[in-house]
């Protein structure tokens, strides 16, 4: 599996400030958002373009146009801080969207919901903060490979040794992008350092915001 951090000094800027525990949900928002262009300029880079004449006050040039056949899709709750990014980016991207949940006594991930366009040929870009243990990025994965894309591109802000492994296993073929790869989860799967529930933190809906004992 490749793996790409993006170091880029910005990026890092960025994590920074949405590590802080003192970052408030509107700041992270906009930041998440932030971040996730500087992640998805990575993740698109080797989309196929097609050579287009392009006329300037001056004269006729050469240019590249990115081949438009992108598809983005956030897994729910967390993924939709990071679409903005991409529908600005890219305002033709299709959208579809990926609900999974912890079954209790299986504790294996299971879809609540599932909106998806027509994937096959097209390029998918699966969009999830938080690459903790793996269990919903590989089952999302494995629910867009079913519909025959040409590929799929895995955005996270954050990922964790175990996810990556379990990406490595499972998809091998998916490349990952992420801004850091942390150190550990701990016992209730957060990622360490971290930067907390990212869904509670984007939303405002964290019940003891800052709770430092994670
Ligand atoms: N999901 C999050 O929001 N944070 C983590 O640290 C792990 C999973």
């Amino acid at each position: 599996m490749e793996l790409t951090v993006v170091d880029h000094p910005l990026a890092q800027h960025l994590l920074t400030q949405l590590r802080d525990i003192n970052t408030p949900p509107p700041l992270f928002r906009t930041i998440a958002k932030r971040l996730t262009i500087a992640l998805v300029l990575e993740a698109v880079r080797g989309l196929p373009s097609v050579e287009v004449d392009v006329l300037t006050p001056l004269e006729r040039t050469a240019g590249r146009k990115i081949f438009p056949d992108l598809v983005a899709v956030p897994i729910l709750r967390a993924g939709l801080g990071m679409l903005e990014a991409v529908t600005e980016l890219f305002p033709e991207v299709s959208v579809g969207y990926i609900g999974l949940e912890r079954d209790d006594a299986t504790l294996r991930p299971t879809s609540y919901y599932e909106k998806l366009p027509p994937l096959a040929g097209r390029h998918v870009l699966l969009l999830d903060p938080m690459l903790a243990t793996g269990g919903s990025a590989v089952a999302a994965c494995a629910s867009i490979a079913d519909k025959r894309p040409a590929e799929i591109r895995f955005v996270c802000v954050v990922a964790a040794p175990q996810g990556l492994e379990k990406m490595q296993r499972e998809h091998p073929r998916v490349p990952v992008f992420t801004a850091s790869l942390d150190r550990d989860l701990n016992d209730k799967g957060y990622i360490l350092p971290g930067l907390g529930d990212f869904g509670d933190r984007l939303f405002g809906t964290e019940p003891h915001p800052g709770a430092r004992d994670r």
